[in-house]
């Protein structure tokens, strides 16, 4: 007997989730980013809210150097459930880019990855200070630059950018900094622009516009079109001015979307329990960032970028959701 509980433990520890007995609670682990982001809040509220409507769950939001660093969290089982960037679910499930198998130079597909909502848009935003000089990003080159977290989304999608201005790690100097590091190191004029894919207003961005008088750096529309033959989840979309302290005009520049991955083997009827909880009280999200506004369940399922959750999908078919 102690076997079998010891082994059912231990399953339900490789699935990020631990059933502390039968009919008692169930622990969810929910993998984030980083403190300065809009994934750290918005998992923090989800975890409150689904711990107080979803009856046994105990879920917690964890810290993490976030999209790609999660798909890992995902497939070793450490997390259940995590926010990632759509451009990086989709290589993940299809094994390419950063999960392609280097040595046999072949994809390493992560197929029992499923999706299970579509949140909202996350921004690229090229952050420096005025008092830098720095007008476009072809002027980054020779600089250093906050690419993002080690296994963040952001910095597949800062070294995707420097590519399209004819830069890279090779002409510029990077270094791997979540969001909070960037801000204090550009504040501290340690580095010379920062990359941050986040949705605005975004915490790390906020900070620095509150110290220093701020510039994001465009991303023309031809230079977005152009990244959109190769890496079709990029979107256009314009940053509205005064967004931040300081930032007066709008700023043209690309965005991702954001979304909920979670794996094949966790249960249905705890997926679907978490979508239903999800959307039924959806307004937390709403007052734990501004972006939580984007999140609806109408538009849930737009874009999803790899198969649903069978508990989610039964959630949206029920509500006649598309
Ligand atoms: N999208 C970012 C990344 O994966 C994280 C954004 C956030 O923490 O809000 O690198």
């Amino acid at each position: 007997m102690r076997r079998v509980i010891l082994l059912a433990i231990m399953v339900a520890l490789g699935a990020g989730i631990l059933p502390a007995a039968a009919q008692q609670r169930t622990f969810l682990a929910i993998a984030t980013g980083g403190t300065a982001g809009v994934y750290f809040p918005l998992g923090a509220a989800l975890a409150e809210m689904w711990s107080g409507r979803v009856p046994n769950v105990q879920a917690t939001a964890q810290t993490s150097g976030a999209s790609v660093a999660n798909i890992r969290l995902l497939q070793r089982g450490d997390v259940a459930i995590a926010f990632v960037q759509n451009d990086i679910t989709y290589y993940a499930f299809h094994g390419t880019e950063m999960f392609m198998d280097r040595i046999a130079n072949k994809p390493q597909p992560a197929a029992t990855l499923r999706g299970m909502a579509m949140l909202y848009p996350e921004t690229i935003q090229v952050v420096t200070l005025r008092s830098k000089n720095i007008n476009s990003i072809a002027d980054l080159r020779g600089k250093r630059i906050a690419v993002g977290a080690p296994g963040s989304g952001t910095e597949v999608n800062a070294r995707q950018i420097l590519r399209a201005f004819e830069l890279g790690y090779y002409n510029t100097r990077p270094d791997f900094l979540n969001f909070a590091e960037a801000a204090d190191q550009l504040k501290d004029g340690v580095v010379d622009g920062a990359f941050i894919t986040a949705g605005f207003p975004t915490a790390a961005v906020q900070d620095i516009a509150s110290g220093r008088d701020l510039k994001i750096l465009p991303i023309p529309r031809d230079v977005v079109e152009q990244l959109r033959e190769t890496y079709p989840y990029y979107t256009h979309v314009t940053i509205p001015a005064n967004t931040y302290r300081g930032q007066i005009e709008p700023v043209e520049t690309t965005a991702v979307m954001a979304m909920l991955v979670t794996r094949q083997d966790v249960e249905e009827h705890l997926i679907y329990a978490l979508t239903a909880a999800l959307w039924d009280n959806v307004d937390r999200l709403r007052v734990a960032h501004a972006r939580g506004r984007d999140v609806t369940a109408l538009t849930a399922r737009r874009g999803m970028p790899i198969t649903m959750h069978a508990g989610a999908l039964r959630y949206y078919r029920e509500r006649g959701i598309k």
